[in-house]
């Protein structure tokens, strides 16, 4: 491992202004992917800021929105009542997403930053990742890949976005609060990651030295059911092949509101609004719910190891339909 400097963050705008002003810097919160990264040689900052004494963590109820301190850990906001009250899918995200231990320390901050798991990206003996060196190639277009991408996928790049987390908070539009040397500013979690296209190693809209601060997650009105399903490999320290998080606000057997998202297909958490389109103002039943799948994913990017994840992400998609709507198959 690299050798680095290491210095501990004693508010806000210090680290900022010392990760702005260094590129080989970056910031030090829970660590759970970084370190990993950092031991296995694939990240190589020359400088650590260490931000876990800023005061960035908490939740709180403003109106109908929760502010999510960006070093609230992932078992802080899993239990808080009014997640579990007004969004489950988001505490049945972040159950299903780590461990215990791992949510005792990772960050939301940092779970919506966490790097992709492919395996060749994480194993620097492999040259050709678009990811780590741009113009390199990619080994999984060519080699074993099952945990990929289908959606927003190309011959650049194939990864798949591991963050359970952000496939529900995708689908209830929240909004990234950032602070860099310029100031603040707040982006929507649906523009904040890009698609790799030419450039998968540009990732997200943060510049150099660019902190989260805060996640505001507007709550669904009162009412509205939610369901995260996550279909793996096995039930538990796996991510996820496919899932699909979903809200339904229902009148009577009608579907008044819908929001859905897909994970473990997209280059990014992918919101599939075209399948919410099919679903406002349809009957809550198999017919929708099929048709709502058919249009979440559309034209696919597959692999031979990949090709099965079609059907698997439609059929995820309305088994989630159905559970929250109450709907028998
Ligand atoms: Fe690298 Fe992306 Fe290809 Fe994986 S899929 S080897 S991360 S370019």
């Amino acid at each position: 491992m690299r050798e680095f400097t290491y210095v501990r963050a004693a508010e806000v705008g210090q680290a900022v202004a010392t990760v702005s002003a260094d590129p080989e810097a970056c910031y030090l919160a829970g660590g759970t992917t970084q370190l990993d990264l950092m031991k296995d040689g694939v990240l190589e900052p020359g400088r650590l800021v260490d931000i876990t004494r800023l005061p960035l963590r908490g939740v709180r109820l403003d109106g109908d929105t929760l502010r999510v301190g960006a070093l609230t850990t992932m078992e802080e906001l899993a239990a808080d009542p009014y997640v579990s009250a007004r969004a489950p899918f988001v505490r049945e995200a972040l159950l299903l997403g780590a461990s215990v231990q791992l949510r005792n320390m990772a960050t939301i901050g940092g779970n919506l930053l966490q790097r992709t798991r492919c395996r060749y990206f994480r194993d620097p003996t492999v040259p050709d990742c678009n990811k780590r060196r741009r113009g390199t190639g990619c080994a999984a277009v060519t080699g074993a890949a099952r945990m990929h991408a289908i959606l927003g996928a190309s011959e650049h790049c194939i990864a798949s976005h591991a963050s359970d987390l952000a496939v529900p908070l995708v689908a209830l539009d929240a909004i990234v609060r950032v602070r860099g040397s310029a100031g603040e500013r707040t982006i929507p979690l649906t523009d904040f990651y890009l698609l790799p296209e030419a450039t998968p190693d540009v990732e997200h809209m943060l510049g150099q030295g660019e902190l989260i601060t805060a996640v505001d997650v507007p709550l669904p009105p009162e009412g509205t059911r939610s369901g995260y399903l996550k279909v793996r490999d096995r039930m538990s320290y796996e991510f996820a092949l496919t899932s699909a998080a979903v809200t339904l606000l229902l009148d009577g057997g009608l579907i008044r509101e819908a929001r859905v998202a897909l994970g473990g297909v997209g280059t990014v958490p992918w919101r599939a609004r075209e399948a919410e389109e099919i679903l406002r103002g349809a009957p809550a039943g198999p017919a929708a719910f099929r048709e709502a799948a058919e249009r979440a994913v559309r034209d696919p990017f597959t692999m031979p190891g990949t090709a099965f994840k079609v059907e698997l992400a439609k059929r995820t998609l309305t088994r989630a339909l159905r559970t929250v709507a109450g709907v028998a198959s």
